[in-house]
């Protein structure tokens, strides 16, 4: 019992190395979902950096920013530090999430949370009201050419370890809405985990807000979080059935739709086991050989990785 203890407390000093060697100070759903692609890519990205974005990512945000116009305006302020950019987030997640419940449908909903001590973020794509609760919609942007395909052979399009992220990604968005939802993660937690006590809108900021005349009564990140937070406890319970929404980059258009069950269980242990690698109980997984075709795709191979490298 005391080993165990000793082994858990060690794992998660050795946890806090991960963050601060990838120089991060939280863990995103893009991340844990990642890992059910190639975890040791993941790593390699924040180790070397990202790649610049390309034409075909730049296609998929205009997508993503159409969409998100399509329900809310974004408030055009110009952030000077974090806090000023903490409040503009939460404010547009206020008007986002008071969409949800007074249309039905709410884009670009950033959710907090903690998982095994560590903070997780995510942005879920859409929130929407379909027979009495709340669904999740994830979409994903892919290049079908331009050419719309009917949807059976969209489906196809999609093999089953792209969709394993996919899945991972929006069952997490599902954990961190539940847990917002069923306070189990408070405005309490946030304020304590991110500072708040600490943080000060800047001057020029404020009197951004003025010119766009932002309500008087939310200036402070208590009366806008508490704001959209009751948003959140107003929202009807949020459904087991998932959904995944595959748009055409370049048309903008769907051209499959994949609704799945939430599986708590199976979940739960693909989520334990991606937590072992941010708490230090093993290194970077590479992909199994069976998997290995992903290497073809990836930017280090044979180079910084040469785990299946045979040339
Ligand atoms: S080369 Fe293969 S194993 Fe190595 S990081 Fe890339 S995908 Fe993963």
């Amino acid at each position: 019992m005391i080993g165990g203890l000793t082994l858990r407390f060690f794992a998660v000093e050795a946890g806090k190395g991960v963050l601060e060697r990838l120089k991060k100070n939280s863990i995103l759903a893009t991340d844990i979902a990642s890992q059910q692609w190639c975890e040791l890519q993941m790593e390699l990205n924040y180790v070397h950096g990202r790649e610049p974005a390309n034409k075909a990512m730049a296609a998929g945000t205009v997508v993503h920013k159409k969409l998100q116009a399509e329900v809310y305006t974004t408030i055009s302020v110009e952030p000077q530090g974090y806090a000023d950019f903490l409040y503009k987030e939460a404010y547009e997640n206020y008007l986002s999430l008071r969409s949800l419940n007074e249309k039905g449908i709410g884009r670009e909903i950033k959710v907090y949370g903690s998982i095994s001590g560590y903070k997780v973020s995510g942005k879920i794509d859409e929130l929407k009201k379909n027979d009495g609760k709340v669904m999740i919609v994830e979409t994903k942007t892919k290049s079908l050419n331009g050419k719309l395909v009917e949807k059976n052979e969209g489906i196809k399009e999609i093999s089953e370890a792209t969709m394993r992220t996919h899945k991972m990604q929006i069952m997490l968005y599902k954990k961190l809405l539940d847990d917002l939802k069923s306070k189990n993660y408070t405005y309490q937690n946030f304020y304590n985990s991110y500072g708040i006590k600490r943080m000060a809108l800047s001057e020029k900021f404020v009197a951004q807000l003025d010119l766009l005349d932002i309500d008087k009564s939310l200036r402070t990140f208590d009366s806008l979080y508490g704001a959209m937070y009751q948003q959140i406890y107003a929202m009807p319970d949020i459904s087991n059935s998932l959904r995944l929404s595959y748009v055409d980059r370049y048309t903008g258009k769907e051209f499959a739709s994949v609704d799945i069950d939430y599986n708590k269980d199976s979940f739960d242990k693909s989520l334990e086991d991606a937590m072992v690698y941010w708490t230090g109980g093993r290194s970077a997984r590479p992909v199994e050989k069976d998997e290995a075709w992903k290497c073809n795709f990836c930017r280090f191979y044979g180079k910084e990785c040469k785990v299946w490298w045979s040339k």
